[in-house]
């Protein structure tokens, strides 16, 4: 079977008897909905990667006594299929992801996937539950492989079986009350990561670590939390699930992927455009007394978040140890929304995909 020139095993289909009732716009919102039906593989010592099936969505079995319930020993993805404006369905940047999945894997002891096997998988997942991809602009199709160590032992130890999922959930438009600025708490408390850690896979741990900063955020009124670095509490990391820029007298600076930081698709895309466009980028540590002066200075122009829920994620307001700085006048920056527009266009096909960040179904 070939599926975008890639030949691989031939993957069994096990169809819906009846297929579900598509959601309405309104009715979508994040990862509560899913498509009909689910793409898993099986990984034995010894046999590697095998069986690659499309089966019904529902409910699997497990034993009390495996191992990824007790010890976390699990990786996931999180990327987005398009209706562009021509009808056509295309994944943004799906090669970047999965070579993402194959990093975490590394951190976690998985087993490597290959890629270009995991993607036909994945697009004839799409192209068989391809009505279920949104059309109004904004919403779009959220793909979530993952996978889980399976061995039935409660000894701590590296599993010898696995399973990958990708699951499919059609997404409501993230700015539906308009681009607007968020405030976010600068954490002095709790860290998210350590170097040498797993900060830079996408592994359950890393999100388990996150909620009660985010909780008591939360209740404190701000929308998110921005990390710092867990030895000094002193260098900016990311923000909630995304990336953090900083736009300092016209120059873009962006915390160094230093080994605690997950390397975020879009923050690469941003770093990318922005070169292209011919603007000065930085990757360097930086440290948040930095970002306070170049406010006091005046030369604070932007910070905004980048991920893929987000695209891009303007702040409006920073508030470290009760001190409050407004960014930009809690305005969408400039180039926070150009960059927001240019993205959000090769996506939706409005413009250009001049860089071939888009692939088709
Ligand atoms: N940091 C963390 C911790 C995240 O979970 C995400 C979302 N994947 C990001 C950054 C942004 O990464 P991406 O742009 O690939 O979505």
């Amino acid at each position: 079977m070939s599926f975008g020139g890639i030949v691989m095993t031939e993957i069994s289909v096990s169809k819906v008897e009846q297929a579900g009732v598509l959601p309405t716009d309104d009715q979508l919102g994040f990862g509560k909905i899913f498509t009909d039906h689910m793409f898993i593989m099986d990984y034995e010592e010894g046999k590697g990667w095998h069986s690659p099936r499309i089966v019904p969505y529902g409910e699997f079995s497990f034993l009390p006594a495996t191992i990824v319930f007790h010890y976390g020993q699990a990786i996931f993805e999180g990327m987005k299929a398009f209706r562009t404006s021509n009808d056509q369905i295309a994944v943004f940047r799906a090669n970047h992801y999965l070579n993402r999945f194959n990093r975490s894997a590394s951190h976690l002891c998985i087993p490597q996937i290959n890629v270009e096997e995991v993607k036909a998988g994945l697009f004839q997942l799409l192209e068989l539950d391809k009505a279920w991809v949104p059309s109004k602009l904004g919403t779009s199709l959220y793909i979530r492989p993952f996978i889980v160590s399976t061995d039935g032992y409660i000894g701590v130890k590296v599993s010898s079986t696995y399973k990958l999922f990708i699951i499919l959930s059609p997404v409501g438009a993230y700015y539906s009350n308009g681009f607007n600025p968020v405030s976010i708490k600068v954490e002095d408390k709790y860290v998210r990561a350590t170097k040498g850690g797993l900060g830079q896979a996408k592994t359950p741990a890393n999100y388990a670590m996150s909620l009660n900063a985010q909780a008591e955020a939360h209740e404190q009124g701000f929308d998110q939390v921005l990390w710092l670095d867990a030895v000094h509490r002193k260098y900016v990391e990311e923000v909630g699930t995304m990336n953090i820029f900083f736009k300092i007298n016209d120059e873009i600076i962006t915390p160094e992927l230093s080994g605690s930081i997950l390397g975020g698709i879009t923050r690469q895309t941003v770093l990318e455009l922005a070169q292209n466009w011919g603007l000065k980028t930085t990757e360097r540590q930086i440290s948040i007394e930095e970002v306070y002066e170049a406010h006091a200075k005046g030369e604070l122009q932007e910070v905004f978040g980048t991920g893929t829920a987000a695209v891009i994620s303007p702040v409006g307001e920073l508030s470290w140890k009760g001190q409050k700085i407004n960014i930009n006048n809690n305005q969408t920056g400039e180039f926070a929304k150009k960059l927001f527009d240019f993205v959000t266009g090769v996506q939706y096909g409005s413009v250009p995909d001049e860089f071939s960040w888009m692939d088709k179904v």
